[in-house]
């Protein structure tokens, strides 16, 4: 994948969050002389989606946001609108012979087997 094909001063090597961020900030800031190289047919580097022939996404890991860095949440804001999907986290692990919630929370059946 090869965007921008001008022939430009600056080059981005890979089109994960990093690359991408680094073009959008550029055009941002009115430098459009770039080319963005990736060696796969897709975008998103380790945080990529794909989709199957049933229509469902698949996150290539599960990616939470941890940023409270103003600049960034703008950006996620204004690229997704409206776009955004809440789902409830529901994470269960199997230890100890039986699932336990994830992340761990101390209640007494979490101890009851406890040797
Ligand atoms: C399972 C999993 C879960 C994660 N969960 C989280 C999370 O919850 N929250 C979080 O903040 N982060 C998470 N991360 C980390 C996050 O995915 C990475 O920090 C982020 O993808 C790094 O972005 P990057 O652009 O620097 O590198 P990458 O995403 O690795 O992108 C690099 C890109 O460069 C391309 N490339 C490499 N070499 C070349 C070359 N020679 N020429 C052209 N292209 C090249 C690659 O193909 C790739 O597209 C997770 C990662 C994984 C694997």
């Amino acid at each position: 994948m090869q965007m921008n094909l001008a022939d430009s001063k600056i080059a981005i090597i890979g089109a994960g969050p990093t690359g991408l961020g680094v073009a959008w900030r550029l055009q941002e800031l009115g430098l459009n002389d770039w080319t963005l190289f990736e060696k796969e047919s897709y975008a998103g580097g380790l945080a990529a989606s794909f989709h199957d022939t049933s229509g469902f996404t698949w996150d290539a890991g599960g990616h939470v946001l941890f940023s409270h860095y103003s600049n960034f949440d703008g950006l996620i804001e204004r690229l997704l609108g409206d776009g955004w999907l809440k789902h409830e986290r529901e994470s269960w692990i199997w230890m100890r012979e039986r699932f336990i919630r994830y992340r761990f929370r101390i209640t007494s059946a979490t101890c009851r087997n406890r040797r």
